[in-house]
């Protein structure tokens, strides 16, 4: 395992790898060193697409700019497993996926909200209960 984490730039379709902050590595956030661009951060276990790749690294814009990151073992397996699924993933697919994972996400937060609204109206019926 790498203690660098990757920082892509998405015009050059290349990734240069920096010390995270936290270790003493770069302040600020890195600008490319080939057009100056700013780079984005795509984690430790960002694995570059060759430059030619263009629809790969279509996919990899699409995923950093919807916030996911290969920052642990574990966000990498749930981007393969989930968002990309196979090893040609297409851009169209990807953007499906990511579509519905945030559909789930809000709909998980809905589903939560009404359960504690559930439990704290039971609690405050017990309460008035408790105090008849
Ligand atoms: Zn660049």
């Amino acid at each position: 395992m790498s203690l660098y984490t990757h920082w892509a730039c998405f015009d050059c379709r290349k990734s240069f790898h920096y010390l995270p902050h936290a270790k003493g590595g770069l302040k600020g956030k890195p600008k490319c060193p080939e057009c100056r661009k700013d780079m984005r951060d795509m984690g430790v276990y960002f694995e570059p697409p060759p430059s030619r790749a263009k629809k790969c690294w279509a996919i990899m814009d699409l995923l950093s700019r919807s916030g996911y990151k290969f920052q642990t073992e574990g966000s990498k397996a749930f981007i393969d497993t989930f968002v990309l699924t196979t090893g040609r993933p297409t851009l169209e697919g990807v953007r499906r996926r990511i579509e519905n994972l945030e559909k789930e996400d809000a709909e998980a937060r809905t589903r939560m909200r009404v359960k504690m609204q559930q439990e704290e109206r039971k609690d405050s019926r017990r309460q008035k209960r408790e105090m008849i």
